[in-house]
């Protein structure tokens, strides 16, 4: 290794180069701040996409962590786990599934849905279904079978020869679902507001017709709820807003607060599709994981942090409309609760760089969008810090073109 390699370089050259990171290590977070390690500190309004939604260092959480840290680690799902029973009654008391699988991640959980879709069909009604439907820029995952669910090519490039199966067609069109639909159909897979892909919300009148649908024809619906779930939408799971019960829906981001765990959570008639040894996972809702779960569900639904989430929402998104108004390089601002894009007339890289500068974190979804996700907990104050940051950057960029 090159002498002249400066300390940081070096440390980069030993991981393989899948992300293109900012030059910042974030060392320290508390609440809606962190600080790296210079010293300077930044306002988060990404929380590791959507994932810190009761903030940084959550106090109740962490005293859940350090209690179990202190009890016991690991013992593998070979026996019972109290605190996983638990977790998932809280899941089951308080949304419309029945029984949960815990995964260590957003792309195992989706792994485990489709799977379980697959297997429900083949297993249990015996008609040999597999094929599952998903949308054109929608994101599932990295897995081999979750970013072949993905509607977007970038993530598929050089991974070939890719699972059979899956069919892609346009966003908010019934039409579309319903030429897809063949007798080999299992599920139609969606996210009720696209992230990843632009922070596209999907109609209503498209998503009760598409339930209807799958219910008339025997296709279970499955919705991707690891990025709105938890509270971020403004109710503690997106599919509230439709008044739909999808059979099975996924999470993972926001579930464990920033420790890594997924969920898949399914309506009764899919408990028997998985028998013991159908399915599993070393790690899956060891006793840690589970304690931050429970903690993290107990905060979110016993201080009503949705409706908080949908307050600070509206809030945020009539302030970026009120002072974004005629800003010429600014296309949209739309969201719902604390996820939230501002579409943009051009690239938005520089502006996630300049807000960095100015102490303000926030990432891109798609090159013409700013995603905004603030933790559920974000204050007036800093919603107004945010706005104005944001306001200034985009008039520099409106005067610029
Ligand atoms: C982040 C994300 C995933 C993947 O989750 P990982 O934990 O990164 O595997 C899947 N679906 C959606 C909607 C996501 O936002």
């Amino acid at each position: 290794m090159s002498e002249t390699k400066t300390a940081a370089a070096d440390a980069a050259q030993s991981l393989l180069p899948t992300y293109g990171r900012f030059p910042i290590a974030l060392v320290k977070g508390e609440g809606s701040w962190l600080w790296d390690d210079q010293g300077k500190q930044y306002l988060d309004f990404m929380s590791g996409i959507a994932v810190t939604n009761l903030g940084h260092a959550p106090r109740k959480v962490k005293e859940a962590l350090v209690k179990q840290l202190d009890e016991l680690w690991h013992v593998s799902n070979l026996f019972r786990i109290p605190n996983q029973e638990d977790a998932a009654r809280l899941l089951t008391e308080n949304s419309c599934g029945d029984a949960v699988f815990f995964s260590n991640s957003g792309a195992e959980a989706n792994e485990a849905a489709i799977k379980l879709a697959r297997r429900y069909q083949q297993k249990v009604l015996n008609n040999g279904r597999y094929e599952i439907i998903t949308f054109e820029q929608s994101f599932h995952g990295r897995t081999l079978a979750t970013l072949t669910a993905t509607g977007q090519e970038k993530v598929k490039e050089g991974f070939a020869p890719l699972p059979e199966g899956f069919k892609y067609i346009p966003y908010n069109d019934i039409e579309a679902v319903k030429a897809a639909i063949s007798d080999k159909t299992a599920a139609v897979m969606l996210e009720l507001i696209q992230a990843e892909g632009g922070i596209f919300p999907a109609d209503q009148k498209f998503v009760q017709e598409l339930a209807q649908l799958c219910e008339s024809k025997g296709i279970l619906l499955i919705v991707d709820e690891i990025q709105t779930g938890m509270g971020r939408t403004g109710k503690l799971f997106s599919y509230e807003h439709y008044g739909i019960e999808p059979d099975i829906f996924t999470l993972a981001k926001g579930l464990g607060s920033g420790f890594p765990v997924g969920a898949a959570v399914a309506k009764e008639k899919l408990r028997e599709a998985f028998g013991p040894g159908s399915h599993g996972s070393t790690f899956g809702g060891t006793p840690i994981a589970t304690a931050v779960v429970k903690a993290t569900i107990e905060e979110i639904v016993g201080d009503q942090l949705p409706q908080r989430a949908a307050e600070a929402g509206s809030y945020l998104i009539s302030e970026l409309r009120a002072k974004l108004e005629g800003n010429p390089f600014v296309k949209d601002v739309r969201g719902l609760g604390l996820i939230v894009g501002i579409e943009c007339a051009a690239p938005v890289a520089s502006i996630i760089t300049d807000a960095q500068e100015r102490g303000l974190l926030v990432i891109t979804a798609g090159p013409n969008v700013i995603r905004l996700l603030p933790n559920l907990l974000v204050t007036t104050e800093e919603i107004d810090s945010a706005v104005k940051t944001l306001t200034e950057l985009l008039s520099n960029k409106a005067s610029s073109i």
